[in-house]
């Protein structure tokens, strides 16, 4: 769940391809670079098509298939992209064909699953692990199970110190308080209710400012794009708290960094993966909520606990339902999504295998083995050994996303898939290109 917690064919005129000897041409186009640096990841000669927002939305957006991760604002470099009054991704001045939306979108060219396994720890070797005290971790923490990523050491962490509103142990919010007032990091992207149904993700650079974040939101508000935005002096280091689609896009933007004017993917030295099977549509969750008699005013707070959907008032509880039932409210693009755990996170928390007030955080990387071992006496951290829930909730997970994906599943492949080829697999699918909204994109239509 969203637990924002405490929780083409033919080249492309103008730019500068690959030669046989992977020399590039002089370059017209600034985009031509970083498309190159893609491809030659992907192990491909060139990315073809020049793909403008409108194709974006129609792939994407129109065919209801955004899951909300802010990425392709983050990824305009001319900042184009803005959101909408229905909350979804539409263009705010000229697109200028970069293809940087489709290139970096989870739902279109960004093949996620083989981001990750062309950088996961598979054929590393395992690091020691150690707690947040800086001891060695109990032999045999360390694992590496391909549904999971690499895991260094699994804790069941409670946070020291509480504040109001956070969810399982607060683990997530004890962490940034610390890693913000020891100077470890300067800032943190972090999402705050705007009501019970609503989110809004920001910079917090003190610790009151993450505790007023502290808590849930089940609303996929665009995190990313305040990575599109001045993060203000002196701000360097700072953490991105997140689902696991959007860490995908910051280590796409992070490993092809625009070059003449870079996103501030860069100053992100710490990414917290939130363990997620689905997010809901805000609107359809709060009708949802309604239709079985609950007030939206009478609502304080949403959780997602073991599977179900829990509606709390102040003081009460007004509805608990299995979220199995609410499918029809959750985001349609979250049924191709294969990654439950945050596979490119340096730290994965959720609440599976911990018992209430608590959660369950995967250390991941050496990064954030720093940030863990940073966070020395904020948390209050068992050793866990039975991963075993998160295990069959991923493995799910994955088997939804290849039932739903009508493109592959090919952790192998090419990182990069184009819209050509995104047009002639999802032709016969309920996912198929739709005309994108006139609004989102017709009254700045690029007729070169
Ligand atoms: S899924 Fe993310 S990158 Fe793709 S269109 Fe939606 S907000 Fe943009
Ligand atoms: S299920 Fe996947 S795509 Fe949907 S919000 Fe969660 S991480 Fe993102």
């Amino acid at each position: 769940m969203t637990l924002i917690e405490d929780h083409g064919a033919g080249a492309r005129s103008g730019t500068g391809a690959r030669g046989a000897k992977g020399l590039r041409a002089p370059l017209g186009d600034p985009a031509a670079d970083l498309r190159d640096e893609i491809a030659l990841a992907g192990g491909m000669p060139e990315l073809p098509d020049k793909i403008w927002f409108h194709k974006t939305a129609a792939a994407v957006i129109d065919a209801e298939r955004c899951v909300g991760c802010g990425g392709c604002i983050a990824a305009c470099p001319s900042r184009s992209i803005g959101v909408a009054e229905d909350g979804k991704p539409t263009l705010v001045k000229m697109c200028t064909g970069c293809s940087a939306c489709w290139d970096y979108c989870p739902l279109a060219g960004l093949k996620t699953e083989a981001l990750h396994a062309h950088a996961s720890g598979a054929g590393k070797a395992t690091v020691p692990a150690t707690d947040a005290n800086g001891s060695a971790a109990p032999e045999g923490t360390a694992v590496s199970i391909e549904v999971l990523g690499h895991i260094d050491s699994a804790w069941s962490v409670a946070g020291r110190a509480t504040a109001a509103g956070v969810q399982d142990g607060g683990a997530v919010t004890a962490l940034l308080c610390q890693l913000l007032s020891t100077g470890f990091l300067d800032g943190a992207i972090v999402t705050r209710r705007v009501d019970a149904f609503h989110g809004e993700p920001f910079l917090a650079t003190s610790p009151d400012e993450v505790r007023a974040a502290a808590g849930s939101v089940y609303h996929q508000s665009h995190p990313l794009k305040v990575l599109n935005e001045p993060l203000g002096r002196g701000v360097e280091r700072i953490a991105f708290v997140g689902t696991p689609c959007q860490i995908s896009v910051l280590r796409a933007l992070q490993r092809f960094p625009w070059k003449y004017r870079p996103s501030s993917a860069g100053v992100v030295v710490l990414a917290i993966g939130l363990f997620c099977t689905r997010s809901f549509e805000p609107g359809k969750l709060e009708a949802a909520v309604g239709a079985a008699g609950v007030a939206t005013s009478e609502v304080a707070r949403v959780d997602v606990r073991d599977g179900e959907l829990v509606v709390r008032s102040a003081s009460t509880e007004l509805l608990r339902r299995p979220v199995k039932e609410l499918h029809a409210t959750s985001l349609k693009g979250c049924d191709e999504c294969a990654d439950f755990t945050g596979l490119g996170a340096d730290l994965a928390v959720g609440n599976l295998a911990s018992e209430p007030g608590r959660s369950t955080v995967l250390v991941r990387t050496e990064a954030g083995r720093d940030a863990w071992v940073a966070a020395t006496g904020a948390l209050d951290v068992r050793p866990l050994e039975d991963l075993s829930p998160v295990v069959r909730t991923a493995a799910r997970d994955r088997k939804r996303a290849v039932r739903s994906l009508a493109r592959p599943f090919d952790p192998e492949g090419p990182l990069w898939t184009s819209y050509t080829e995104h047009l002639d697999l999802y032709a016969e699918s309920e996912r198929s290109v739709q005309a994108p909204a006139t609004f989102r994109s017709h009254h700045f239509e690029v007729t070169c």
